[in-house]
């Protein structure tokens, strides 16, 4: 198979140029890094349950009217979503209490949040994503006061679907990382969700036991995290059957 050009190499993914203009093919590999890239790693079969879980969670969220980059799934490590000019913004939502939000305020871990608080990091790997506030979006034009509106109001309408969601399959969202990107559409631009939503970088925790079935498995060294992540895809119900070559049908029979 033709190998397509390579447009950029991430922590986690590769973009490949798509086969018609305004679009382009990512990649999801095992790579799993943390801690701004100081512990790095793999996690055999991640690339393919983030695919999955992606595609899962964006079309979910397409069906309740929130514009995603998405357009299908091409093959196990690979998706095919419109180009889009990303928004230099990391906005985070939390639900409880944990990771730096503990840290920075000296919150108690595990708090249920009186309200879900939404928070912006500038992104920038140099300067280790620093947390910012609206008016340094704003000031220094990262985003326009109406696209903060927009990024805000979706991701918290996102939060409250996938709060849902994930509490119908015995999980708590504790927090997540969303980004956005701005696509061309005829003379207008647009926002829409991009990148990805998986285990990489949400909290998840299981409602009975506490137990992490996330990417902090990764951070703290507490093993299992593929069977983790597979947990969190099967009870999705949308585990994946092999990771063999030649299996790159399929796409149409999930769901
Ligand atoms: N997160 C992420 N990428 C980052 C930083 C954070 O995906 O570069 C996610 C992380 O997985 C968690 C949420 O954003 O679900 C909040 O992370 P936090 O600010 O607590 O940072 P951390 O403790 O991971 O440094």
């Amino acid at each position: 198979m033709a190998r397509r050009r390579q447009i950029y190499e991430g922590k986690a993914k590769v973009l490949f140029e798509g086969p018609e203009p305004g679009t382009i093919v990512q990649y999801f590999k095992d790579d799993a890094t943390a801690f701004n890239a100081l512990k790095k790693g793999t996690i055999a079969g991640k690339g393919v349950l983030n695919n999955r879980i992606t595609e899962y969670v964006f079309t979910k969220l397409a069906a309740l009217g929130i514009p995603t980059h998405f357009i299908r799934r091409l093959n196990m490590r690979e998706q095919l979503v419109r180009q889009v000019e990303i928004v230099p913004l990391e906005v985070v939502v939390r639900n409880i209490a944990t990771g730096s939000l503990t840290k920075r305020l000296g919150i108690e871990e595990g708090l249920q949040l009186p309200r879900s608080i939404v928070e912006y990091y500038y992104k920038d790997d140099a300067l280790g994503d620093p947390l910012v506030s609206e008016e340094h979006i704003t000031a220094f034009g990262w985003a326009t006061p109406m696209e903060l509106e927009d990024m805000t109001g979706m991701a918290l309408r996102i939060n409250d679907f996938l709060t849902g969601m994930f509490a119908a399959i015995g999980i708590k969202l504790v927090d997540f990382k969303l980004e956005f990107g701005r696509l061309m559409d005829q003379d207008m631009v647009r926002l829409v969700l991009a990148d990805e939503f998986s285990p990489d970088n949400c909290r998840l925790w299981d409602a009975e036991t506490g137990e992490k079935m996330d990417k902090d498995r990764f951070r703290q060294d507490l093993g299992n995290v593929e069977g983790a992540y597979q947990e969190v895809a099967r009870r999705l119900g949308i585990m994946p059957e092999s990771d063999g070559p030649g299996d790159h049908k399929g796409s149409e029979s999930i769901q």
